[in-house]
């Protein structure tokens, strides 16, 4: 497994002829080129490529003459949806980025011609972004060892971390019906909770809505029923990623997730961000694995893989913010309540993908695998309001001088994120976006 490497569309030094696209806090420079969906006004989804403050519209691209690819890439990037790209393959993609940098970097005739780039640009703010593919089956991990041990240790004070938990990446299987791309609001779920102090359960509002901050994984080429993907080969099985928000009703879940897992504590509904950065974008920011504590278990042969222990891990900086109804009328601009590091999770995106299908499970290109949430050993790098708060007992304050323990309806929860190195252009992952609408009348 090769995760790094680099070639002329990394490099730092090369400038898009869209200016917008060379700002030094841009998240789509010439060396991101993140894939989505998109529609303007009234017309079919469409592939497009995030560039600065535009949206290239591959199939005009390809129309127009001005994407020289093979057929069968070409065809791909005419679909409504990424699910096509994603089967081709690293091979493909790779082809498919250098195609694109060169359209949009300084000295392409493209540049020049303003009949073609009035058909194949549109301004970002001017188009919808949709789901970046269709989702067979999405999946939920819990690869932060700060983040499970957190949680473990409310629910569970001498015995935080479950035996299981070092020896192999912990999931469950989620609902791809409830997926939803950023901006769409939140309905407060509905359920069915029972409060420690109250002698039988009822059924209402969820009183407790979290968010969790999470890192999505696209599949690209899918594996046979039957046939695991060997560690080795994971990572070319990995497509790219989004940010990811898990959204938590915490008093549903508490009741409910004993014996079998989450469920409708989970289900209501997960937001993703629009645009994928794939795996080419983010080769100049990945590491080594972080070393495992002197006690800790070696992972076992099939989740083990010297190129995963060099450069499984990546460097990605994540950031949540939340504003209030009350902020946003007065406006004042979302405030930061946590920031952690991608790169520190115990388990590798290889080593969640080679686990789903050591024992036979087929992925399929456009699954979707939740990292589970990022979270970090400090106070402020706690990935949800069920650790930051501590369960409610420690509510957050606002700048308004409300106080948090949970999310309120009409509060809105932002999600960022980015890679940045000396010698590397930065990059982010643009916005995964929710507000909490009040819940259904019963
Ligand atoms: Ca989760």
């Amino acid at each position: 497994m090769t995760p790094v490497v680099l070639d002329a569309t990394h490099d730092p030094a090369r400038k898009s002829w869209l200016l917008a696209a060379n700002a030094p806090a841009t998240d789509f420079p010439l060396q991101n080129l993140p894939l989505g969906v998109f529609r303007t006004g009234t017309t079919a989804p469409r592939v497009g490529v995030a560039i600065g403050d535009r949206v290239l519209d591959l199939r005009a691209a390809v129309e127009v003459g001005a994407l020289a690819v093979r057929p069968l890439l070409a065809e791909a990037c005419c679909a409504a949806r990424l699910n096509e790209l994603m089967r081709l393959g690293a091979g493909p993609r790779s082809e498919l980025r250098r195609a694109v940098h060169s359209l949009l970097a300084d000295g392409s005739r493209l540049a020049s011609d303003l009949a073609a780039k009035e058909r194949v640009l549109h301004a970002a703010d001017e188009v919808e972004l949709l789901l970046p593919a269709e989702i067979g089956d999405y999946t939920d991990f819990y690869a932060s060892v700060d983040h499970a041990t957190n949680v473990g240790s409310m629910f569970r004070p001498d015995q935080p971390l479950l035996p299981n938990y070092k020896w192999m990446p912990i999931g469950y299987h989620g609902r791809a019906s409830s997926v939803v791309a950023s901006g769409q609001c939140v309905r407060r779920p509905m359920g069915q909770s029972k409060p420690a102090s109250a002698a039988s359960p009822s059924f209402g509002p969820s009183r407790q809505l979290d968010y969790e901050l999470e890192v999505g994984a696209w599949v690209a080429e899918g594996n046979p029923l039957g046939e695991p993907v060997p560690i080795a080969d994971a990572e070319r099985h990995l497509f790219g990623v989004s940010l990811l928000n898990d959204w938590s009703a915490r008093d549903i879940q508490a009741w409910e997730y004993q014996p079998l897992g989450p469920f409708l504590a989970k289900n209501f509904l997960t937001t993703v961000s629009p645009w994928v950065v794939t795996m080419e974008a983010l080769a100049p920011f990945r590491g080594p694995r972080p070393t495992r504590g002197a006690d800790d278990p070696a992972p076992l042969a099939y989740l083990d893989d010297p190129g995963d222990q060099a450069a499984g891990a990546v460097a990605l900086t994540l950031e949540v913010r939340l504003a209030s109804a009350q902020m946003r009328e007065r406006g004042i601009a979302p405030v930061r309540v946590s920031r952690s590091d991608f790169g520190r999770m115990y388990w590798t995106l290889a080593q969640l993908l080679a686990h789903h299908a050591s024992n036979g499970c087929n992925l399929r290109p456009g699954d979707l695998l939740g990292s589970g949430t990022v979270s970090g050993k400090g106070k402020d790098e706690r990935g949800c309001l069920l650790e930051l708060t501590w369960r409610g007992k420690e509510p957050l304050s606002l700048p308004t001088g409300e106080r948090r323990s949970f999310l309120e309806d009409g509060d809105e929860v932002v999600m960022t994120g980015w890679c940045e190195r000396p010698g590397a252009a930065r990059i982010g992952l643009g916005e995964c976006r929710g507000t909490v609408a009040p819940a259904a009348d019963r």
